[in-house]
């Protein structure tokens, strides 16, 4: 048996459709502010990516990029001047920080109204809570991939290895809200593999290339990889390397119904997720009603 490779890119591409559609029935343009601080490259290439993507689904992109040096003042500065901003609608500080400046510090200086990335405590608190809020990007992506391959998760066996604020957490939340029964698996779960076995529906989100093997995964199971490692290729020449998973694909294919590949999966899905937000948040703050495209999901 061979499983369906899910196409992350092309699902991508229609909620880009779908947000460009929506904008053009707005009242006025949202805006997307996306703050970045120093030189890691990897950085540099997804805050251009974004800024790219907000402004062909017809929003406004404002990028802030900042020395490696700025203080942890001067940013909190900058990110409560944004929140202050009325013209702008969301704002996403791109993460990791440099060592010497707090992330939660940060995000606390974060109008929740305008958290597209769903990072604050009072987004955290809303998706606890069950409460209408700004969900986390890359976790909506993952609960949409599912959906595209099983459309009502209604009663599924969903495992999500991984426990992060970022990804699994929230990630588990989600598929709880889409009535699923969630285990959340993280280091210091016996067996992983038996839990793993469980899964009609297996994310991996944990950051170790290729952990998860074929004899892991249920046969017929959907299998979304969150995971992004760059590792060595040197088949690619000397000294390069390669992004893979947290799945080992060639393996998973074999055994699931539908694996979402890493690259080409859940990546494109986040920035999709995050220009969805910024539209929902501009309508929220702006009392705009959500355009019906948008609405539904
Ligand atoms: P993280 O904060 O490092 O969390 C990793 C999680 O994996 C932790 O909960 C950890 O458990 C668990 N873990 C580590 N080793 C494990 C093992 N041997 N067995 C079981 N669980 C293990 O990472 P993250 O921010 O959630 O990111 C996870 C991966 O997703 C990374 O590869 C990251 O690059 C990728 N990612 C991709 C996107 C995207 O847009 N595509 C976005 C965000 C992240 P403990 O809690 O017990 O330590």
């Amino acid at each position: 048996m061979t499983g369906r490779s899910i196409d992350g890119k092309a699902i991508a591409a229609r909620v880009r459709a779908e947000v460009a559609d929506a904008v053009k029935q707005l009242p006025g343009q949202p805006a997307l502010a996306v703050v970045l601080v120093g030189d890691d490259p990897a950085s540099h290439v997804y805050v251009a990516s974004k800024g790219k993507a907000t402004i062909e689904a017809g929003m406004r992109s404002v990028e802030i990029r900042l020395p490696t040096d700025t203080t942890q003042d001067d940013l909190i500065a900058k990110v409560a001047l944004l929140s202050a901003d009325n013209d702008i609608d969301g704002i996403l500080v791109q993460l990791p920080l440099p060592k010497h400046i707090s992330e939660p510090a940060v995000l606390a200086a974060l109008d929740p109204l305008k958290d597209v990335d769903g990072l604050t405590e009072a987004s955290a608190g809303k998706l606890v809570l069950g409460k209408p809020g700004l969900r986390p990007c890359t976790p909506v992506g993952c609960v949409i991939l599912a959906r595209t391959e099983r459309p009502d998760l209604t009663g599924a066996n969903v495992v999500v290895i991984g426990r992060s604020i970022l990804v699994g957490k929230p990630a588990a939340l989600l598929f709880l809200e889409q009535n699923a029964t969630v285990t959340i698996a993280h280091s210091k779960t016996r067996d992983l593999r038996m839990v793993c076995r469980g899964a009609d529906i297996l994310v991996a989100a944990v950051g170790r290339p290729e952990m998860v093997r074929g004899d892991w995964i249920r046969p017929g199971a959907i299998v979304i990889d969150v995971g992004t490692n760059r590792v060595p290729a040197p088949e690619k020449g000397e000294g390069k390397t390669k992004l893979v998973g947290d799945v080992h694909f060639a393996e998973a294919i074999k055994v699931a119904a539908a694996v979402s590949p890493s690259p080409g999966g859940v990546g494109p899905m986040t920035i999709a997720c995050l220009l969805r937000n910024t539209v929902l948040a501009a309508c929220a703050r702006r009392g705009w009603p959500v355009p019906e495209i948008l609405a539904a999901g």
